[in-house]
């Protein structure tokens, strides 16, 4: 039995205060990976602080930004009509993740600090860098086939586990955070972190920030998007390779792009260079097989996770092909 103690904070600042009087505190709000990691003893917080009743789960739009408040549920915001109606790629990637019990409780910004799900990671008996600094990875010469083929380091080689931040970082979403300091906006593709040295750190928040809400703004790809999510079985299943496409088109010419890829990486991976190709090219088989290529560049496969490097082109190729209708 791990022994803690239980803040329950009814406004911001409360919370602040809470998780800033020692630095094993930890926030708690839908707890839908937070408590697995304790039952687990992978992490042992001397203090939890409940946020789940702070004023966090508005879904409004304002000033052509779509601003979602941290604690709405996934559930909650999958079935929204502003978010169906202006951005159908990220209903359809929350839709693609977990089971519905788990998006009944899980909150968004649950969804984007939720830890990887490599098995090592969960296994305390098995060395692994991100839970223990210094053990070892396991699955670098272990069963990877889950595993990373970007931004990957000698230390880790994990992928980050979130559908919808895929979603997020195609849509060039921003994350305000609040912290001792105040308030700041970190834009979606720098939350994230690559492993480098330290891969027990995920992201860029610092010690004791609270996540108050994302920001989408109306960038025109309501039209021509799509969520492509490839898994081994149809639910309840992490992504072997995931992509969020969208498109701007005017006459059968692409006009913008965006791509953003999960399952591939330690962080969702924005193919900004793939993106760039696309524009003022027609929309064909040939323009999206040659942004795939160059999305791949870079791209190395473990023992276990080579097919993704066949995989992730042929998903891009397919989700840019329903993006813009041509299926
Ligand atoms: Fe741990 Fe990362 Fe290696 Fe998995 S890939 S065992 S999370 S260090």
């Amino acid at each position: 039995m791990i022994q803690f103690q239980y803040t329950r904070a009814t406004e911001a600042r409360m919370a602040l205060d809470a998780i800033s009087k020692d630095q094993s505190s930890m926030f708690i709000a839908g707890g839908t990976n937070l408590v697995d990691l304790m039952k687990r003893g992978i992490v042992t917080p001397e203090r939890i602080v409940d946020i789940s009743r702070l004023p966090l789960n508005k879904i409004s739009y304002e000033g052509k930004v779509l601003k979602i408040g941290s604690l709405a549920l996934n559930s909650t915001v999958a079935e929204n009509k502003l978010v169906q109606h202006k951005h159908p790629l990220l209903a359809q990637a929350l839709n693609a993740g977990a089971s519905a019990q788990i998006r009944n409780m899980a909150t968004v910004g649950g969804n984007i600090l939720q830890r990887t799900r490599c098995h090592y990671f969960y296994d305390t008996s098995l060395p692994c860098n991100k839970r223990e600094p210094g053990t070892g990875c396991g699955a670098l010469e272990g069963f990877n086939r889950m595993h990373a083929i970007f931004g990957f380091s000698d230390k880790c080689i994990a992928v980050h586990p979130s559908d919808m931040s895929v979603a997020l970082l195609a849509l060039d979403a921003t994350v305000l955070v609040e912290g001792s300091k105040g308030q700041r906006r970190i834009p979606f593709g720098d939350f994230h972190r690559l492993p480098g040295d330290k891969p027990e750190i995920d992201t860029n928040l610092l010690p004791g920030e609270l996540i108050l809400g994302v920001e989408v703004p109306d960038n025109g790809f309501a039209k021509n998007s799509h969520y492509l999510k490839v898994r081994d079985r149809a639910s309840y299943a992490f992504a072997l390779v995931s992509v969020a496409a969208a498109l701007q088109i005017e006459k059968k010419v692409i006009k913008d792009a965006r791509i953003a890829l999960g399952g591939v990486a330690h962080k969702p991976w924005r193919l900004a260079e793939a993106e760039r190709s696309l524009i003022g090219k027609p929309v064909s088989e040939a323009s999206f097989q040659q942004a795939a290529l160059l999305a791949m560049q870079g791209a190395k496969g473990f023992k276990h996770n080579e097919f993704k490097l066949k995989l992730a082109p042929n998903s891009i190729v397919q989700a840019l092909k329903v993006a813009s209708r041509m299926v």
